[in-house]
Protein backbone atom coordinates (compact mmCIF):
# COMPACT_ATOMS: atom_id res chain seq x y z
CA UNK A 1 0.00 0.00 0.00
CA UNK A 2 1.01 3.81 -0.71
CA UNK A 3 3.46 4.98 2.43
CA UNK A 4 3.90 1.64 3.73
CA UNK A 5 7.13 0.57 4.94
CA UNK A 6 9.29 -2.25 2.22
CA UNK A 7 12.47 -3.90 2.38
CA UNK A 8 14.46 -2.68 -1.03
CA UNK A 9 17.01 -5.75 -2.90
CA UNK A 10 19.24 -4.77 -5.13
CA UNK A 11 19.15 -7.03 -8.86
CA UNK A 12 20.55 -10.20 -7.14
CA UNK A 13 18.30 -10.11 -4.23
CA UNK A 14 20.97 -8.81 -1.44
CA UNK A 15 19.16 -6.62 1.33
CA UNK A 16 20.03 -2.45 0.45
CA UNK A 17 18.08 -1.34 3.05
CA UNK A 18 14.21 -0.59 4.47
CA UNK A 19 12.37 2.77 3.00
CA UNK A 20 8.43 3.77 2.15
CA UNK A 21 6.53 3.47 -0.78
CA UNK A 22 4.65 5.63 -2.90
CA UNK A 23 3.85 4.53 -6.64
CA UNK A 24 2.96 8.40 -7.37
CA UNK A 25 5.80 10.76 -7.16
CA UNK A 26 8.73 10.09 -9.67
CA UNK A 27 10.80 8.73 -6.60
CA UNK A 28 8.63 5.44 -5.18
CA UNK A 29 10.83 4.71 -2.41
CA UNK A 30 12.78 6.72 -0.23
CA UNK A 31 15.26 4.49 1.81
CA UNK A 32 14.87 5.58 5.61
CA UNK A 33 16.93 2.47 7.59
CA UNK A 34 19.29 0.10 7.13
CA UNK A 35 18.74 -4.05 6.36
CA UNK A 36 15.94 -5.37 9.42
CA UNK A 37 16.30 -2.18 10.87
CA UNK A 38 13.03 -1.42 12.45
CA UNK A 39 11.54 1.75 11.46
CA UNK A 40 9.92 2.90 14.44
CA UNK A 41 9.33 5.53 17.29
CA UNK A 42 13.22 4.73 18.46
CA UNK A 43 14.49 5.12 14.56
CA UNK A 44 13.01 8.91 14.93
CA UNK A 45 14.33 9.78 17.75
CA UNK A 46 17.66 8.46 16.80
CA UNK A 47 17.59 10.48 13.70
CA UNK A 48 16.84 13.86 15.32
CA UNK A 49 19.06 13.15 18.49
CA UNK A 50 21.92 13.03 15.24
CA UNK A 51 20.83 16.29 13.70
CA UNK A 52 20.73 18.25 16.81
CA UNK A 53 24.44 16.60 17.55
CA UNK A 54 25.55 17.67 13.85
CA UNK A 55 24.56 21.22 14.16
CA UNK A 56 25.26 21.70 17.59
CA UNK A 57 28.99 20.63 16.70
CA UNK A 58 29.58 22.49 13.27
CA UNK A 59 28.17 25.53 15.64
CA UNK A 60 25.26 25.79 13.35
CA UNK A 61 22.98 26.35 16.50
CA UNK A 62 22.56 30.16 17.43
CA UNK A 63 21.46 31.24 21.02
CA UNK A 64 17.95 31.80 21.92
CA UNK A 65 16.17 33.36 19.98
CA UNK A 66 17.50 32.22 16.88
CA UNK A 67 16.26 30.25 13.51
CA UNK A 68 17.99 27.47 12.27
CA UNK A 69 17.18 24.50 10.32
CA UNK A 70 16.97 21.51 12.21
CA UNK A 71 16.01 18.38 10.08
CA UNK A 72 16.98 18.43 5.82
CA UNK A 73 15.16 15.24 4.68
CA UNK A 74 17.13 12.53 2.89
CA UNK A 75 20.60 15.32 4.28
CA UNK A 76 19.57 13.98 7.81
CA UNK A 77 18.36 10.30 7.36
CA UNK A 78 14.40 11.36 7.60
CA UNK A 79 13.37 11.98 3.85
CA UNK A 80 10.38 13.96 3.44
CA UNK A 81 11.01 15.71 6.73
CA UNK A 82 11.90 19.70 7.02
CA UNK A 83 12.43 20.98 10.46
CA UNK A 84 13.31 24.58 11.11
CA UNK A 85 13.47 26.09 14.79
CA UNK A 86 12.29 29.89 15.32
CA UNK A 87 13.28 30.79 18.97
CA UNK A 88 10.91 28.91 21.16
CA UNK A 89 8.70 27.14 18.20
CA UNK A 90 9.54 23.85 16.48
CA UNK A 91 7.65 24.15 12.71
CA UNK A 92 7.60 19.91 11.02
CA UNK A 93 6.82 19.87 7.48
CA UNK A 94 6.05 16.57 5.77
CA UNK A 95 6.53 16.22 2.11
CA UNK A 96 5.88 12.44 1.65
CA UNK A 97 3.29 10.39 2.32
CA UNK A 98 5.23 7.71 3.94
CA UNK A 99 6.35 10.85 6.55
CA UNK A 100 2.79 11.52 7.26
CA UNK A 101 2.70 8.12 9.03
CA UNK A 102 5.62 8.95 11.02
CA UNK A 103 4.40 12.13 12.20
CA UNK A 104 3.16 11.72 14.94
CA UNK A 105 6.60 9.84 16.48
CA UNK A 106 8.17 12.90 15.25
CA UNK A 107 5.95 15.37 16.78
CA UNK A 108 6.44 13.71 19.96
CA UNK A 109 10.42 13.00 19.38
CA UNK A 110 10.59 16.76 18.87
CA UNK A 111 8.47 17.60 22.25
CA UNK A 112 11.06 15.54 24.38
CA UNK A 113 14.11 17.29 22.36
CA UNK A 114 12.62 20.92 23.02
CA UNK A 115 10.63 19.98 26.44
CA UNK A 116 8.33 22.52 27.59
CA UNK A 117 8.10 24.35 23.60
CA UNK A 118 5.75 24.20 21.15
CA UNK A 119 5.74 22.19 17.57
CA UNK A 120 4.01 23.47 14.74
CA UNK A 121 2.85 21.24 11.33
CA UNK A 122 2.96 23.00 8.24
CA UNK A 123 2.69 20.46 5.62
CA UNK A 124 3.69 21.52 1.91
CA UNK A 125 0.34 21.79 0.05
CA UNK A 126 2.31 21.03 -3.44
CA UNK A 127 3.82 17.78 -2.44
CA UNK A 128 0.94 16.58 -0.51
CA UNK A 129 -1.13 16.57 -3.87
CA UNK A 130 1.58 14.95 -5.50
CA UNK A 131 2.12 11.90 -3.41
CA UNK A 132 -1.85 11.80 -2.14
CA UNK A 133 -2.40 13.18 1.57
CA UNK A 134 -4.05 16.02 3.32
CA UNK A 135 -2.08 18.22 4.77
CA UNK A 136 -2.08 19.62 7.86
CA UNK A 137 -1.64 22.98 9.27
CA UNK A 138 -1.60 24.17 13.04
CA UNK A 139 -0.55 23.02 16.66
CA UNK A 140 0.59 19.83 17.33
CA UNK A 141 -1.07 18.92 19.63
CA UNK A 142 -4.48 20.95 18.34
CA UNK A 143 -4.24 24.14 19.49
CA UNK A 144 -5.25 28.07 18.88
CA UNK A 145 -4.73 28.30 14.98
CA UNK A 146 -4.54 32.02 14.09
CA UNK A 147 -1.26 33.06 12.74
CA UNK A 148 0.95 33.14 15.24
CA UNK A 149 3.94 35.62 15.00
CA UNK A 150 7.61 34.87 16.04
CA UNK A 151 10.32 37.39 16.52
CA UNK A 152 14.06 35.73 16.28
CA UNK A 153 16.87 37.16 14.90
CA UNK A 154 19.62 36.31 12.82
CA UNK A 155 23.03 37.38 14.07
CA UNK A 156 22.32 40.98 14.27
CA UNK A 157 19.58 41.18 13.08
CA UNK A 158 15.85 40.72 14.01
CA UNK A 159 13.32 39.19 11.71
CA UNK A 160 10.13 38.67 11.78
CA UNK A 161 8.15 34.90 11.26
CA UNK A 162 4.56 34.82 10.38
CA UNK A 163 4.18 30.73 10.82
CA UNK A 164 1.61 29.55 7.80
CA UNK A 165 1.41 33.14 6.50
CA UNK A 166 4.92 33.27 4.53
CA UNK A 167 7.08 31.04 2.51
CA UNK A 168 8.65 27.66 2.85
CA UNK A 169 8.46 27.41 6.75
CA UNK A 170 8.78 31.07 7.12
CA UNK A 171 12.39 32.57 6.37
CA UNK A 172 14.44 31.81 3.57
CA UNK A 173 17.00 30.12 6.15
CA UNK A 174 19.23 28.30 3.41
CA UNK A 175 20.64 31.96 3.06
CA UNK A 176 21.07 32.75 6.52
CA UNK A 177 25.33 32.45 6.28
CA UNK A 178 24.92 34.46 2.84
CA UNK A 179 22.91 37.24 4.51
CA UNK A 180 25.71 37.80 7.03
CA UNK A 181 28.21 37.35 4.41
CA UNK A 182 26.81 40.01 1.78
CA UNK A 183 26.05 42.12 4.77
CA UNK A 184 30.08 42.22 5.26
CA UNK A 185 30.99 43.82 2.10
CA UNK A 186 28.19 46.33 2.23
CA UNK A 187 29.76 49.38 4.59
CA UNK A 188 28.92 52.85 2.35
CA UNK A 189 27.17 50.61 -0.67
CA UNK A 190 23.93 51.50 -2.19
CA UNK A 191 22.57 48.38 -2.36
CA UNK A 192 19.87 47.05 -4.66
CA UNK A 193 17.73 43.86 -2.86
CA UNK A 194 16.25 41.87 -5.89
CA UNK A 195 13.40 39.14 -5.02
CA UNK A 196 13.80 40.27 -1.49
CA UNK A 197 10.68 38.18 0.21
CA UNK A 198 10.72 39.98 3.55
CA UNK A 199 14.10 41.98 2.82
CA UNK A 200 16.39 39.79 5.32
CA UNK A 201 19.54 40.73 2.65
CA UNK A 202 18.33 44.72 2.62
CA UNK A 203 17.99 44.49 6.99
CA UNK A 204 21.47 42.36 7.14
CA UNK A 205 23.05 45.24 5.14
CA UNK A 206 22.05 48.48 6.08
CA UNK A 207 22.75 47.38 9.67
CA UNK A 208 25.94 46.98 8.76
CA UNK A 209 26.59 50.21 7.51
CA UNK A 210 24.91 49.98 3.69
CA UNK A 211 24.31 53.48 2.56
CA UNK A 212 20.61 52.51 1.22
CA UNK A 213 18.55 49.50 -0.25
CA UNK A 214 16.00 49.46 -2.56
CA UNK A 215 14.28 46.26 -2.41
CA UNK A 216 12.20 44.68 -4.92
CA UNK A 217 9.49 42.35 -4.32
CA UNK A 218 6.19 41.05 -6.37
CA UNK A 219 4.20 40.04 -2.91
CA UNK A 220 2.33 42.18 -0.94
CA UNK A 221 2.58 40.16 1.76
CA UNK A 222 6.15 39.28 1.51
CA UNK A 223 6.52 43.45 0.82
CA UNK A 224 4.64 44.09 3.87
CA UNK A 225 6.92 41.76 5.87
CA UNK A 226 10.23 43.67 4.74
CA UNK A 227 8.27 46.67 5.75
CA UNK A 228 7.89 45.43 9.51
CA UNK A 229 11.48 43.93 9.38
CA UNK A 230 13.13 47.17 8.11
CA UNK A 231 11.30 48.95 11.06
CA UNK A 232 11.91 46.08 13.39
CA UNK A 233 15.59 46.75 12.60
CA UNK A 234 15.61 51.00 12.78
CA UNK A 235 16.64 50.93 9.39
CA UNK A 236 13.38 52.15 7.54
CA UNK A 237 14.24 55.40 6.89
CA UNK A 238 17.67 54.11 4.49
CA UNK A 239 15.27 52.02 2.35
CA UNK A 240 12.52 51.95 -0.22
CA UNK A 241 10.47 48.88 -1.38
CA UNK A 242 8.92 49.01 -4.76
CA UNK A 243 6.50 46.08 -4.93
CA UNK A 244 6.89 45.32 -8.43
CA UNK A 245 7.75 42.66 -11.21
CA UNK A 246 11.88 42.25 -10.85
CA UNK A 247 12.38 41.58 -14.74
CA UNK A 248 10.57 45.31 -15.22
CA UNK A 249 12.07 46.97 -12.35
CA UNK A 250 15.80 45.87 -13.69
CA UNK A 251 15.25 47.07 -16.91
CA UNK A 252 13.76 50.11 -16.06
CA UNK A 253 16.91 50.42 -13.56
CA UNK A 254 19.33 49.84 -16.28
CA UNK A 255 17.62 52.32 -18.80
CA UNK A 256 17.61 55.03 -15.88
CA UNK A 257 22.12 54.38 -16.07
CA UNK A 258 21.21 53.65 -11.61
CA UNK A 259 24.27 52.29 -10.37
CA UNK A 260 24.60 50.29 -6.95
CA UNK A 261 27.62 49.22 -4.71
CA UNK A 262 25.71 45.81 -3.74
CA UNK A 263 22.98 43.92 -5.87
CA UNK A 264 21.54 40.77 -4.42
CA UNK A 265 19.65 38.38 -7.30
CA UNK A 266 17.47 35.67 -5.51
CA UNK A 267 14.78 34.65 -7.78
CA UNK A 268 12.39 31.82 -6.80
CA UNK A 269 13.60 28.50 -8.47
CA UNK A 270 12.98 29.19 -11.99
CA UNK A 271 12.31 25.38 -12.80
CA UNK A 272 11.85 22.89 -11.28
CA UNK A 273 12.13 20.54 -14.12
CA UNK A 274 15.13 19.12 -16.34
CA UNK A 275 12.87 20.09 -19.86
CA UNK A 276 12.70 23.32 -18.74
CA UNK A 277 15.84 24.35 -18.27
CA UNK A 278 16.18 26.42 -21.36
CA UNK A 279 13.84 29.54 -20.96
CA UNK A 280 14.85 28.88 -16.55
CA UNK A 281 18.40 29.73 -17.90
CA UNK A 282 17.25 32.92 -20.11
CA UNK A 283 15.69 33.84 -17.17
CA UNK A 284 18.69 33.87 -15.21
CA UNK A 285 21.07 35.34 -18.23
CA UNK A 286 18.73 38.13 -18.39
CA UNK A 287 18.44 39.12 -14.82
CA UNK A 288 22.37 38.40 -14.62
CA UNK A 289 23.05 40.28 -17.32
CA UNK A 290 21.22 43.66 -15.82
CA UNK A 291 22.10 43.20 -12.46
CA UNK A 292 25.97 43.46 -13.68
CA UNK A 293 25.09 46.13 -15.77
CA UNK A 294 23.78 48.60 -12.61
CA UNK A 295 27.40 47.88 -10.49
CA UNK A 296 29.53 50.63 -10.03
CA UNK A 297 33.53 50.01 -10.71
CA UNK A 298 34.30 47.84 -7.94
CA UNK A 299 30.46 47.02 -7.36
CA UNK A 300 29.72 43.42 -6.24
CA UNK A 301 27.00 41.27 -7.48
CA UNK A 302 25.70 38.08 -4.98
CA UNK A 303 23.40 36.22 -7.63
CA UNK A 304 21.83 32.97 -6.67
CA UNK A 305 19.65 29.71 -8.37
CA UNK A 306 17.75 27.41 -5.82
CA UNK A 307 16.61 25.56 -9.24
CA UNK A 308 17.47 22.22 -8.51
CA UNK A 309 18.71 21.24 -11.80
CA UNK A 310 20.58 24.31 -12.25
CA UNK A 311 24.69 22.98 -11.10
CA UNK A 312 26.91 25.35 -9.76
CA UNK A 313 29.11 24.94 -13.43
CA UNK A 314 25.78 25.63 -15.57
CA UNK A 315 25.19 28.64 -13.16
CA UNK A 316 28.90 29.71 -13.77
CA UNK A 317 28.15 29.54 -17.46
CA UNK A 318 25.37 31.49 -17.47
CA UNK A 319 26.42 34.38 -15.44
CA UNK A 320 29.98 34.20 -17.47
CA UNK A 321 27.44 34.62 -20.50
CA UNK A 322 25.78 37.30 -19.26
CA UNK A 323 29.31 39.47 -17.79
CA UNK A 324 30.06 39.02 -21.66
CA UNK A 325 26.83 40.72 -23.19
CA UNK A 326 27.40 43.06 -20.30
CA UNK A 327 30.83 43.91 -21.66
CA UNK A 328 32.09 44.08 -17.99
CA UNK A 329 34.97 42.39 -16.16
CA UNK A 330 34.41 40.47 -12.93
CA UNK A 331 35.93 38.45 -10.77
CA UNK A 332 34.70 35.86 -8.59
CA UNK A 333 35.34 36.71 -4.93
CA UNK A 334 33.21 33.58 -3.79
CA UNK A 335 31.01 30.57 -5.17
CA UNK A 336 28.27 30.44 -2.66
CA UNK A 337 25.76 27.39 -1.63
CA UNK A 338 22.99 26.66 1.02
CA UNK A 339 23.65 27.25 4.76
CA UNK A 340 25.56 24.19 6.30
CA UNK A 341 22.44 23.25 8.16
CA UNK A 342 20.94 22.66 5.10
CA UNK A 343 23.86 19.91 4.87
CA UNK A 344 24.67 17.98 1.12
CA UNK A 345 25.03 14.48 1.16
CA UNK A 346 27.87 13.58 -1.44
CA UNK A 347 25.83 10.54 -2.73
CA UNK A 348 22.32 11.94 -2.89
CA UNK A 349 22.67 15.08 -4.79
CA UNK A 350 19.13 16.19 -4.35
CA UNK A 351 19.88 17.42 -1.31
CA UNK A 352 22.49 20.40 -2.78
CA UNK A 353 19.77 22.82 -4.77
CA UNK A 354 21.36 25.84 -3.87
CA UNK A 355 24.16 27.39 -6.09
CA UNK A 356 25.46 30.98 -6.34
CA UNK A 357 28.27 33.57 -6.82
CA UNK A 358 29.31 36.40 -4.86
CA UNK A 359 31.34 38.92 -8.19
CA UNK A 360 32.94 41.73 -8.07
CA UNK A 361 33.08 43.84 -11.10
CA UNK A 362 36.40 45.15 -11.84
N1 LIG B 1 16.18 36.89 -0.55
C1 LIG B 1 15.10 36.39 0.25
C2 LIG B 1 14.42 35.18 -0.37
C3 LIG B 1 13.88 35.43 -1.76
S1 LIG B 1 12.76 34.20 -2.32
C4 LIG B 1 15.64 36.05 1.63
O1 LIG B 1 16.86 35.87 1.77
O2 LIG B 1 14.84 35.97 2.56
C5 LIG B 1 12.25 34.85 -3.82
C6 LIG B 1 11.24 35.99 -3.71
O3 LIG B 1 11.02 36.48 -5.03
C7 LIG B 1 9.89 35.60 -3.18
O4 LIG B 1 9.57 36.45 -2.09
C8 LIG B 1 8.92 35.88 -4.33
O5 LIG B 1 7.67 36.43 -3.91
C9 LIG B 1 9.66 36.89 -5.12
N2 LIG B 1 9.37 36.94 -6.56
C10 LIG B 1 9.03 35.93 -7.38
N3 LIG B 1 8.93 36.36 -8.66
C11 LIG B 1 9.21 37.69 -8.64
C12 LIG B 1 9.29 38.69 -9.63
N4 LIG B 1 9.07 38.41 -10.92
N5 LIG B 1 9.60 39.95 -9.25
C13 LIG B 1 9.85 40.24 -7.95
N6 LIG B 1 9.80 39.33 -6.97
C14 LIG B 1 9.48 38.07 -7.30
Amino acid sequence: MPGDVVDVLDAGGHPVGRGYYNPRPGIACRLLAGPGEAVDAALIRRRLAAALEYRRAAGLVPGEPGAYRFCWSEADGLPGLVVDRYGPVTVMQCLTLGMVRLADAVAEGLAALFEGQRVYRLDDPGAARVEGFEPRHGWVPAGDDSAVTVPVTEGECALIVRLGAGHKTGLYLDQRENHRLVAGLATDRRMLDAFAYTGAFACHALRAGAREALLIESSADAAEGARENLAANDVAARATIREANAFDELRTLTAGHERFGLVVLDPPPFTRRKDALDAATRGYKEINLRGLRLLEAGGILATFSCSHHVTPELFEGVCRAAAGDAGVTVRVLATLGQSRDHPVLLAVPETRYLTGLLLQRV
